[in-house]
């Protein structure tokens, strides 16, 4: 999409003048009609421009979708807003100009929530796009971009989304979000390491500010620097996103309550809370999402008329910790272990239900780590991530057992974490399933973590003798885009040949494609 909806934070804003006209006609009175809320600051004044954090929109719905954004004059600062609530408003249009307004109101941003707007706007037409804006004070945000999904009703005859994970600040730019925005698509997925909670460190090509994350104040100092990245701002502005987190939000391969570096449970529960507190309040999440203490029930379902529904899972917040160490290992006994989880047994029970209920022709679990069980070593010798499903090889089984002896209409599974390209048949080979493929993995890289990634052909060929089931693996940086249709499933895989310089052209490494009733990759 080349409109210039979005124009580089901090510029002041993009058309005040045109914005004024548009509430003029409609009478400013009315559009920003200042009710009591008690203490909250009506026509506050910032010590600069406030939405320095751009704007977003996500889990959409039929008939509406949330939108978001966060006050922060100084967003490397502390927000640099005073301590009083402030209101906002807004207005969703039916165009561009926003001279077609179709809905409005005003909202508050609460210090408590670090400045930051969720509203849900319902109401709305199905299967469109439309336009918003935000206003405080005489500030108006950058106008986004979002869309409401078809209605269970409706033909939706086609869906193209791009899926993305991992975005190191520090190891390179967001180069790829520049090449997705150009693609246009209906549905931006985020499947986790949003942020990374490491300290700054130097000689890279960013470097974070703040330490080690742990405090509220530092989860959410990293998440407004991620915030300040133009293209990422710019990507957030032009479609709906469906976000969930993997570990990086909190703690590298934190499980649970468990902390990695061994942070006792009671104070990585806190953290934890400061982390999902921080975390809810820098996403287009719905109020459904809402934390409450150390707890954020981030799994959901989003469905896109009948072609598909994606089931959004978390496999951090309620998995048992890592068998066997976290790193990569042989399956040993605790990773066979019917008592270990993933999933957790409700959510995995909310997910067979959902899949078992689904009228949708493509069900997409929409996850964080691995599926397949791939052995990353040569020879005999078997190692497998025990981060990944693998370490759970009972909930991977359930879950696949489940797909198969349900005959779960297509089933589709789209991944992150690994910074590295994968496209598996995920196959049944236990419990004499047969063996055949029940369903189709693909794995996304990274948008910079890692730096600048490279092609090996000599480790693909490797990889690929030792695991029949894995049809492509690659390690450059890059994102998926997949263009769903009732008869078939598309994925692209897009690569950029380096980070840490901008500019890189893009570059489709390959495309597969899945045919409606045969869960089996097909080179496109
Ligand atoms: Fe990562
Ligand atoms: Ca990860």
């Amino acid at each position: 999409m080349a409109t210039p909806l979005y124009r580089v934070a901090g510029t002041g804003p993009i058309d005040r003048r045109q914005f004024l006209v548009v509430t003029g006609s409609l009478s400013a009175a009315a559009v920003w009609s200042t009710r009591a809320l008690g203490t909250v600051v009506q026509s506050p004044k910032f010590s600069d421009y406030p939405f320095q954090l751009g704007v977003a929109s996500g889990d959409p719905q039929p008939d509406g979708f949330v939108l978001w954004t966060r006050l922060a004059p100084k967003p490397l600062e502390g927000g640099g807003m005073p301590g009083d609530a402030v209101e906002v408003a807004w207005q969703v249009a039916e165009d561009e100009q926003m001279t077609k307004v179709v809905q409005k109101g005003t909202t508050v941003a609460s210090p408590d929530w670090a400045h930051s707007v969720h509203v849900e706007v319902a109401g709305l037409k199905p299967d469109r796009w439309y336009y918003y804006q935000f206003r405080s004070g005489s500030e108006t945000s950058p106008k986004g971009r979002t869309r409401t999904t078809p209605t269970l009703e409706q033909p939706a005859d086609r869906l193209k989304f791009a899926f993305a994970s991992c975005q190191h600040f520090e190891t390179g730019y967001y180069t790829a979000y520049e090449h997705m925005l150009k693609e246009n698509p209906d549905l931006v997925i985020h499947l986790g390491d949003y942020i990374y909670e490491g300290p700054g460190r130097e000689n890279l090509v960013r470097k974070h500010v703040g330490p080690k994350l742990k405090e509220l104040a530092d989860y959410r100092l990293r998440h407004a620097q991620y915030k300040t990245d133009a293209a990422l701002q710019a990507m957030h502005a032009a479609a709906p996103w469906l976000v969930a987190w993997d570990d990086h939000e909190v703690e590298n391969n934190y499980a649970d309550l468990i902390s990695e570096k061994g942070t006792p449970p009671d104070d990585f529960r806190t953290q934890r809370a400061n982390a999902y507190k921080a975390y809810y309040e820098h996403m287009p999440l719905r109020v459904a999402t809402l934390p409450k203490g150390a707890d954020m029930p981030l799994y959901r379902r989003v469905s896109y008329g009948k072609l598909a529904d994606f089931h959004v899972l978390d496999t951090r917040q309620y998995r048992t910790d890592q068998p066997c160490g976290d790193g990569g290992k042989a399956q040993c006994a605790d990773a066979l272990d019917p008592n270990r989880t993933i999933l957790g047994e409700q959510q995995r029970n909310w997910l067979f239900d959902g899949l078992a209920a689904s009228p949708a022709k493509w069900n997409v679990l929409a996850q964080q780590v691995m599926m397949a069980r791939v052995d990353f070593k040569d020879g005999e010798e078997k190692i497998h991530s025990m981060d990944q499903w693998p370490g759970y090889e009972a909930d991977r089984q359930r879950v696949l057992k489940y797909l198969y002896e349900r005959k779960i209409a297509n089933p589709v599974v789209i991944t992150g974490d690994i910074h590295t390209n994968w496209a598996n048949d995920l196959v049944a080979d236990f419990d004499n399933l047969g063996g055949a493929p029940v369903a189709t993995e693909f794995v996304g890289t990274s948008i910079s973590s890692s730096g600048d990634g490279r092609r090996d052909p000599e480790r693909l060929a490797t990889v690929l003798a030792e695991n029949s089931f894995v049809k492509f693996h690659n390690a450059e940086r890059g994102y998926i885009v997949c263009d769903v249709t009732p008869e078939r499933w598309r994925s692209d895989f897009r690569t950029v040949e380096y980070v840490t310089r901008k500019g890189a052209p893009l570059v489709t490494r390959a495309s597969f494609v899945v045919e409606s009733g045969q869960p089996k990759l097909n080179k496109a």
